[in-house]
């Protein structure tokens, strides 16, 4: 076990949380006891241990977490978390957010894919319930009148190498699609951060035409992943490049494989209802083969995939070869990324079911995991590189805030 815990506070305190935060943090508890600003402290502190549940915070508050707060001050209870994320100030929670990524932002501390700032936009589930319910809910009716109530989000998260910083969410509300929260996260975005990144990757059954302008009107660039073989535009390039020649083709070999790579690369596409520029379609198929050694003598091994990519980039400005990194950083996400986020994170764990505090959690959820990475590949270099796990240093920072004598309440409060 490496005692980080110290290392950890000072570092967020100094280089990203701005000066006084915890005066920000405001709720409509009306004369509270436990101030905003330590329930703000224990749920991002809480966070970053992974905590799982409102119930184990309490338990973990009582044991340890004074020595985050100044004398005569004591951890909130569940009850007291829960009834304070019910009445929170989403929009205290979101500036702090917004503060910390600008330092973020400001200071580059998040990788790029070439010469271009990626991100990408997808939804997810986040928990369904049938017995709870809120006004938020999205109902789903299924058979014998049985209701599902669901929450679901989209999230805009950085491609490229770690850490893959979060830089915004937004809730699918009541009856709509995720279009209409995806173009919402834009636009919020747009006014965080401005020009919030260069390029947004999706998938094509989540981009529609609206949301392809909408950001396109901001000057943004798409890489968009196809694979729904009905579309035209998927059709026509199916046509064009049929069994033709690639435009470019090479050979890589990386830790005893060999990987075939074929491009087809045209520009021109207006085979896209509704979107209002031509398109440039990428197809690249790779096939791989190589000994795969397991104990035994070797085997040749021969994989094949294709990737079809439609893009605002045009040849000039990106070639096929970055788009393919892209693609690839994206897959990096979705293979283990998100999968982390979820079980390691609590993401999909309802801490309290209302409105309000969904979202007030889940702000304070993406700040704590955002601080954690920026700790782990900004500020650790021992970590990158060994077998540790994500996890087990969250384990290591609860443990040594419950066994270490020192306290650091002095690093979040300033009592001057
Ligand atoms: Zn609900």
């Amino acid at each position: 076990m490496r005692r980080w815990l110290k290392e950890y506070i000072r570092y967020i305190s100094r280089v990203f949380l701005p000066k006084g935060w915890l005066e920000w943090a405001k709720d409509r508890r009306a004369a509270p006891e436990i101030s905003p600003g330590t329930i703000w402290l224990t749920l991002l502190m809480g966070f970053s241990f992974q905590v799982g549940s409102l119930e184990e915070l309490h338990r973990r508050g009582r044991q340890s977490f004074r020595k985050l707060l100044p004398g005569g001050q004591r951890p909130p209870s569940a009850d007291t978390l829960g009834y304070s994320l019910k009445r929170a100030d989403l929009g205290g929670i979101k500036q702090l957010f917004v503060a910390v990524m600008q330092k973020v932002r400001r200071s580059r501390m998040v990788g790029w894919v070439g010469n271009l700032r990626v991100v990408a936009m997808d939804g997810t589930g986040l928990y369904s319930s049938e017995s709870r319910c809120c006004s938020q809910c999205q109902q789903v009716a299924h058979g014998g009148g049985r209701v599902e109530y669901r929450h679901e989000a989209v999230y805009c998260q950085t491609v490229g190498p770690e850490p893959r910083v979060f830089w915004g969410v937004e809730p699918v509300g009541p009856g709509e699609g995720e279009q209409t929260a995806a173009l919402r996260l834009v636009a919020w975005l747009w006014q965080a951060f401005k020009h919030f990144a260069d390029v947004v990757v999706v998938d094509a059954g989540y981009a529609k035409a609206k949301f392809i302008n909408a950001v396109r009107g901001l000057g943004i660039h798409l890489v968009i992943r196809l694979k729904d073989e009905r579309m035209h535009l998927v059709q026509d390039a199916r046509g064009l490049y049929g069994t033709g020649e690639p435009s470019a083709h090479w050979t890589e070999k990386q830790g005893g494989y060999e990987t075939q790579v074929k491009v087809w690369d045209e520009e021109g596409f207006q085979s896209w209802d509704g979107v209002e520029e031509p398109l440039r379609v990428v197809r690249i198929v790779e096939e791989r083969s190589g000994r795969k050694i397991r104990g035994g003598p070797g085997q040749a091994v021969v994989e094949q995939r294709e990737i079809l990519v439609a893009t605002t980039l045009s040849k000039q400005q990106s070639k096929a070869e970055a788009i393919r990194e892209i693609i690839h950083r994206r897959w990096e996400i979705e293979n283990s990324g998100f999968h982390e986020v979820k079980g390691n994170w609590h993401l999909e764990h309802c801490y309290v079911h209302q409105e309000v505090a969904i979202e007030a959690v889940l702000w304070l959820m993406l700040l704590a995991i955002n601080l954690f990475w920026l700790f782990l590949y900004r500020n650790r270099r021992s970590f990158v590189g060994s077998d540790y796990s994500e996890r087990e240093v969250a384990e290591w920072l609860r443990n040594e805030l419950v066994f270490s004598k020192a306290t650091f309440w002095r690093y979040f409060w300033d009592t001057s």
